[in-house]
């Protein structure tokens, strides 16, 4: 295999890393390998390749030693664990760094179900949370407490977009030794240098960009090499796996995410502007887009020539959910679902302040959420003006305070 190759740009490293090089006389990709059991031609053979990786299917295969590899290229890790979802890579993450009379430093705007692990699982079993605010930057010092193990941050926030000053955090975090763990599935790989900024663990639900077509899940633990045994320890122990077709469907997403993420930025800001517009708009959560919340420290941190798709709508405190439901039902190109990260546009009604418990009053609007795929943008567009139609043609009682 080729080695990691550093010195090359983002694009040409997710186009080579994880295969062989020039000298090699063959296919282009990694053999695709089903396999449980590994045989081995001899007891001797047997005895040396017992206790390691090549041992048996679950610890590795050719597919996803190399999915692992090119992970690790795509953005500077010591190693990479790969798991049956984005979820189960939080998880095994947060139990190997977490022991019973630990405490953990949450951000209060984490993807849910990340949420209902804290609140479930890790509360049974003796480690406490407290959830704190996403803009809380070094103020975070001031909640760290004698057994604060892991500050675990998600930026931007899931369904509204706030960005963390990340380096802020890890500067307090790593003064009382504990450690950075970062949900980076909305900067992909590629879309900043999270361990440069200060993350220890980095994860992915590569169920999004990294497989990209909607048709896998699976999640990545990408670790510095300070905490790579911890985490494998624990990763070996729970059994986690991941089967080589779903491996080699995440290696295929890989190769061509640059060149998507480059579209789905470009139409994703077309579309923001777009929006804006829109007498029933009140706000674009888009930090990419410049005037928007966030923008400033995203512009510091992350890199704009990859930026996502995935945005937040907030509309008019007068506008009603049935409106809303109007406008998502009208559409025909974006499709209803939770999940994002495919080649396709989807449209999702929010309800933030369900899920959160600091600053939660500051979500009452209703909200979308939306992810721009790789369709053409005036299609999006006149989709979206559809779906507007339908909102106002919608009759309801106006409030009278709208005069104006
Ligand atoms: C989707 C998602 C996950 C979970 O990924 P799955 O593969 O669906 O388990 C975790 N974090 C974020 C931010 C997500 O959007």
């Amino acid at each position: 295999m080729r080695k990691h190759t550093s010195d090359l740009q983002t694009a040409t490293r997710l186009t080579h890393a994880g295969r062989k090089g020039k000298s090699h006389h063959g296919p282009v990709n990694p053999p695709l390998v089903r396999a449980s059991t590994m045989l081995f031609p001899d007891c001797a053979a047997l005895k040396e390749a017992n206790g390691t990786r090549r041992s048996y299917g679950r610890h590795a295969t050719e597919t996803t030693l190399a999915l692992e590899e090119a992970l690790c290229a795509a953005e500077g890790a010591a190693a990479c664990m790969l798991t049956s979802s984005g979820l189960s890579a939080i998880t095994t993450t947060l139990l190997a760094l977490l022991n019973p009379g630990d405490h953990l430093l949450m951000v209060d705007t984490v993807y849910d179900p990340t949420r209902q692990f804290c609140d479930g699982l890790l509360k049974q079993h003796g480690i406490r949370t407290t959830y704190y605010d996403p803009l809380i930057g070094a103020g975070i010092a001031a909640l760290i407490e004698p057994e604060t193990r892991v500050v675990f941050v998600e930026s931007p926030g899931s369904l509204t977009f706030e960005v963390q000053d990340i380096p802020a955090i890890a500067a307090a975090a790593h003064a009382a030794d504990a450690v950075v763990v970062s949900d980076s599935t909305w900067a992909t790989p590629i879309g900043w240098a999270s361990f440069k900024l200060g993350v220890d663990v980095s994860i992915h639900a590569a169920t999004k960009y990294i497989v990209g077509h909607s048709d896998a899940l699976m999640g990545a633990i990408l670790t510095n090499e300070a905490l790579h045994q911890r985490i494998r320890d624990t990763y070996r122990q729970l059994g986690m796996s991941v089967g080589g077709d779903d491996a080699a469907l995440a290696l295929r997403g890989l190769r061509t995410m640059a060149a998507r993420l480059a579209v789905h930025r470009d139409s994703a800001q077309q579309i923001a502007r777009w929006l804006q517009q829109q007498p029933e708009v009140a706000e674009i959560l888009y930090p990419p887009l410049e005037g928007t919340a966030g923008h400033a420290l995203w512009k510091r941190d992350f890199r704009p020539e990859y930026a996502c798709g995935l945005m937040g709508v907030v509309f008019r405190q007068d506008i009603v959910e049935s409106q809303v439901a109007a406008l998502i039902d009208r559409t025909q190109l974006f499709g209803i679902g939770f999940s994002w990260g495919g080649y396709e546009s989807l449209i999702l009604p929010t309800r933030p302040a369900n899920y959160r418990t600091v600053k939660a009053e500051s979500w009452q609007s209703p909200m979308l959420r939306l992810h721009v795929g790789l369709e053409a943008v005036p299609d999006l567009i006149a989709d979206l003006r559809a779906g507007f139609s339908a909102m106002r043609e919608l009759h309801y009682e106006e409030p009278v305070s709208i005069a104006d």
